[in-house]
C-alpha cells in the first residue's frame, strides 16, 4: 500500500479504509513511515477531517498499536480523567490523588505539553527525581499497591499516538477533532478502565474555541468510547482565564500542593477540579449521584488526598522534601498595570504561547522544557487593580532571551467595570 497514495486520498477528501488507516498507524508505531509523510497525513486530516467511522478506526488502531494494562490487585473500580488541554490546567495533579484517596484505582497515563497547553508529565517531572517513565508492569504494580500511578506514555503503550502527538505539537495540527479523539482514547483504552471522565475545554485558549466545536468533540469522544465498551462522562468547561494563578511546570506543581493541603482555593481551578473529581468519584461508585464533589472536598479537608499524592511521588522517586517546601523560583520580571480598573479578560492563549518562549513548553519535538520557567497571575479575572499594581510576574528558563513586559501586559484587558460572573461548567454529558 502506498503511503503517498493514502495521503493524496485524504488530502482530496476521500474516506480511508480500515487497511489504509492501519497502514499509517503501523507506520507511525514502527517508524516505517517517515516523519515528513506522517506530518503531511496529519495536515491532510486537519483540513479534510474524518468521518465518525474513520475516527473510530483510527482510535482503535492506535489503541492496539501497543500493549494494554492488565487489571490486578484490589478489584477496585478503575477510573481516569483526561482533559483536551488548557492553560494553567493542573486539574489532574489535584484530582488523581483525591479520587485515589476515595478507594478508586487511578492508572493515569498523561501527555507532555501540546501546542500552547501544558502537559501533566512535564509538570510531574519538574519534581526533582520524579520518574514518569514507568514500564507498564510498574504502573500495574503501583496501582495494585497504592491505588494510583501517574505516568507518561512509554514505548509500550499506544506508540502510534506517542509519535503522532509529538509531530502534531510542532506541525500546527493539534486542533483537529478526529486527531484529538483518537489521541486521547487510544491511551484510555490501553488503561483497561471501568469509566472515563473527560474535560473538554471550550473557549479562546482551548483547542475548541466555541460551544459547537466543543460539543462536537465531546460527542465524538463519547461515541467512540461507548461504542467500544468504555462508559464516559464529559464536562464541557470554560477555558478563557488560566486555571489558577500559575502557568509553568514547577509553578503549577507548587500551586497544586497548596490546594491539596487546603491552603489555597483558586476559584476557577477549584470549580473545575471539584466538578470533575465528583464525576470520577461517582463513576467509581464511591459517592451517590450528586454527592461526588462534596466527597472530593472532604478528601482535601481530611488530608487524605495530600497524603496519597506524597506517597505516589515518593514511590516514583520524587524528592518529597522539595515538594513539601513548594518554593517557587524568583520572578525575572514583574509586569504592572498602567491603569485602574478590573481585569475584564486574560488572553490565556497568548500567555500559553509566551510561556513556551520562557521554556515552559517546546518549540521543537526534542527540546527540553525548563521546569523553573513560568508565570504567576497576580490580577485574575474580575480583580481590581490600581496603576502600578502587578498583573503578573514572569520567571525565565535558564538560557532564554530577554522578556518583553509589554507582550505580557497586552494579555490583560483592564476595564472600568468587572466582567459578569460566568460559570466554569458549561455542560455535562453523561
Ligand atoms: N490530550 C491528548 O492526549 N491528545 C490530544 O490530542 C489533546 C489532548
Amino acid at each position: 500500500m502506498s503511503i503517498t497514495e493514502i495521503i493524496r486520498r485524504k488530502r482530496d477528501g476521500g474516506e480511508l479504509s480500515e487497511a489504509e488507516i492501519a497502514c499509517v498507524v503501523d507506520g507511525a508505531a514502527t517508524g516505517a513511515v517517515a516523519d515528513y509523510q506522517l506530518s503531511a497525513f496529519l495536515m491532510a486530516v486537519y483540513f479534510a477531517g474524518m468521518t465518525p467511522g474513520e475516527t473510530a478506526l483510527l482510535t482503535m488502531a492506535m489503541a492496539r498499536s501497543g500493549a494494554v494494562l492488565h487489571r490486578s490487585g484490589t478489584g477496585a473500580r478503575r477510573v481516569d480523567k483526561h482533559s483536551t488541554g488548557g492553560v494553567g490546567d493542573k486539574v489532574s495533579l489535584i484530582l488523581a490523588p483525591i479520587v485515589a484517596s476515595c478507594g478508586i484505582a487511578v492508572p493515569m497515563i498523561s501527555g507532555r505539553g501540546l501546542g500552547h497547553t501544558g502537559g501533566t508529565v512535564d509538570k510531574l517531572e519538574s519534581i526533582p527525581g520524579f520518574r514518569a517513565m514507568l514500564s507498564l508492569a510498574e504502573v500495574e504494580r503501583q496501582v495494585a499497591e497504592l491505588g494510583i500511578a501517574m505516568a507518561a506514555q512509554t514505548e509500550e503503550l499506544a506508540p502510534a499516538d506517542r509519535c503522532l502527538y509529538a509531530l502534531r505539537d510542532v506541525t500546527a495540527t493539534v486542533e483537529s477533532l478526529p486527531l484529538i479523539t483518537a489521541s486521547i482514547l487510544s491511551k484510555k483504552f490501553a488503561e483497561s478502565l471501568d469509566a472515563l471522565v473527560m474535560d473538554v475545554k471550550c473557549g479562546p485558549a482551548a483547542f475548541m474555541r466555541n460551544r459547537t466545536d466543543a460539543h462536537a468533540l465531546a460527542a465524538s469522544i463519547m461515541d467512540v468510547a461507548r461504542a467500544n465498551g468504555l462508559p464516559c462522562r464529559t464536562l464541557i468547561t470554560r477555558m478563557d482565564g488560566p486555571l489558577g494563578r500559575r502557568i509553568g511546570n514547577w509553578h503549577e506543581v507548587c500551586e497544586s500542593v497548596r490546594v491539596l493541603r487546603g491552603e489555597e482555593e483558586p476559584p476557577l481551578l477549584m470549580e473545575v477540579t471539584l466538578a470533575l473529581a465528583g464525576e470520577a468519584i461517582e463513576a467509581g461508585g464511591a459517592a451517590a449521584p450528586g454527592e461526588g464533589a462534596a466527597r472530593a472536598r472532604r478528601a482535601i479537608a481530611d488530608g487524605s488526598a495530600w497524603e496519597t499524592f506524597i506517597r505516589m511521588v515518593e514511590h516514583q522517586g520524587g524528592d518529597v522534601a522539595t515538594l513539601e517546601r513548594a518554593a517557587e523560583p524568583p520572578a525575572t520580571v514583574v509586569v504592572r498595570s498602567e491603569r485602574a480598573g478590573f481585569v475584564a479578560a486574560i488572553d490565556s492563549l497568548r500567555l500559553g504561547l509566551l510561556s513556551i518562549g520562557l521554556g515552559a513548553g517546546r518549540r521543537t519535538m526534542n527540546e527540553a522544557v525548563a521546569p523553573e520557567a513560568g508565570i504567576v497571575v497576580h490580577a485574575h479575572l474580575g480583580e481590581e487593580v490600581r496603576p502600578g499594581d502587578p498583573v503578573c510576574s514572569v520567571a525565565n528558563g535558564r538560557g532564554r532571551g530577554a522578556i518583553d513586559p509589554l507582550a505580557f501586559r497586552a494579555c490583560f484587558t483592564v476595564n472600568d467595570a468587572p466582567p459578569p460572573p460566568a460559570a466554569m461548567i458549561l455542560q455535562a454529558l453523561r
